[in-house]
């Protein structure tokens, strides 16, 4: 409705979508791997040639590490920043479409929290947090819901998104072992990760 459209802003669009808490999901994750019937290594390997070595497949989904590991020189971080903070009241989520830029406006509330975004900086492999970044972010989505302006900052964020120009997700042959790459889902791997998994699956069943 036109009333509920922040000021300045000629379109809008009202939808209802999933959100997900990313430290709630990664966990729940992590435990429904460790209650499955798996035994459970985890180690950084070298090469893929050693991890082929402990296994007869080998599904490679190690997000930037597949740069090295695959060598794919088409792998690049797009850095993300984010701030949480307190929730003032905040219900529904709110993003600014200003595609691959190092200010985006994103607010994303999880109940006592919310979590604004951000930045994408394409080529950065900073995992730091810029205090300036934090501060920026925080304005430019106050300016937009002014009910942030006295938030609580509880923590600062920062994520390298996995890019690749394509996911590749392709099995490869090379005579000594079967290695399927599940890599480079940038922005998007959460929003596609149980279909990529699922095509993992296939493959892998597949003699
Ligand atoms: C700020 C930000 C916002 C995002 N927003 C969204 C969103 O709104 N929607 C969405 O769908 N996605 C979003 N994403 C993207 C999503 O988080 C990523 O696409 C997803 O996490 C990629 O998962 P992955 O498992 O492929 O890679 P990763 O999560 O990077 O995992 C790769 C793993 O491989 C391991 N590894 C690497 N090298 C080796 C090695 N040599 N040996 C052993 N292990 C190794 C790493 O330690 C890591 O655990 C966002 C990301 C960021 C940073």
């Amino acid at each position: 409705m036109v009333n509920e459209r922040p000021a300045g802003y000629a379109h809008g669009v009202h939808y209802t979508a999933p959100l997900v808490n990313m430290p709630r999901h990664l966990a729940y994750l992590v435990d429904r791997l460790q209650r499955s019937d798996v035994d459970i290594e985890i180690t950084a390997v070298e090469s893929l040639d050693e991890a082929r070595s402990a296994a007869p497949i080998v599904v490679n989904c190690t997000g930037l590490g597949a740069g090295k590991l695959a060598d794919d020189d088409q792998v690049f971080p797009i850095r993300g920043q984010q701030l949480v903070v307190s929730n003032p009241g905040i219900a529904e989520f709110l993003e600014v479409d200003t595609g691959e830029s190092p200010d985006l406006i994103a607010i994303y509330p999880h109940g006592d929290h919310v979590v604004l975004g951000g930045t994408a900086e394409r080529g950065s492999w900073n995992r730091a947090p810029d205090p300036t970044t934090a501060e920026t972010i925080l304005a430019r989505c106050a300016a937009v819901q002014p009910l942030l302006r006295d938030a609580a900052v509880l923590e600062h964020r920062v994520g390298l998104r996995p890019t690749r120009p394509e996911i590749r997700l392709e099995e490869q042959f090379n005579g000594t072992g079967r290695i399927i790459h599940n890599y480079g889902h940038g922005g998007a791997g959460v929003s596609v990760a149980w279909g990529c998994a699922a095509t993992v699956s296939d493959m892998v069943s597949r003699q």
